[in-house]
């Protein structure tokens, strides 16, 4: 029967030998790793970055934070208040914001008249 220290003796040679058998990492290994979770970290963060402008993040109401104007240019509603969420059309190129589905078929009626409106905001901005 071994005495009761040594069974304490091995335990604790045990784990220094733990300790020891430990791949140590040099300065230059963690070094790269540093480099390598950087350039990660980048990656990501540009991928990110790019994902966002690539959806044009509309602001709260809607409405890109590109476009020139707060209001519906059909009815002078507020785009994204209550009438909740903006309707986008286009017309010559030009993306026009409107309030309701009923403002899509007065636009419809004189699209070129509302996308004027649109360009001169822009313009002025
Ligand atoms: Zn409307």
């Amino acid at each position: 029967m071994v005495p009761y220290f040594e069974t304490l003796r091995v335990k604790t040679a045990g784990l220094s030998n733990l300790r020891d058998s430990k791949p140590q990492a040099t300065p230059s290994k963690i070094q790269n790793m540093k480099t390598i979770l950087t350039l990660l970290i980048t990656i990501v963060t540009a991928l990110g970055l790019d994902t966002a402008r690539a959806d044009d993040k509309p602001s709260t109401s809607g409405v890109p934070a590109s476009y020139p104007l707060k209001k519906c240019v059909v009815s002078d509603e507020e785009l994204g208040g209550e009438m909740g969420k903006p309707i986008k059309v286009i017309h010559d190129g030009v993306d026009v914001y409107l309030c309701c589905k009923s403002c899509v078929k007065d636009f419809n009626k004189a699209p070129a008249k509302f996308v004027a409106k649109v360009k001169a905001a822009q313009t002025k901005k």
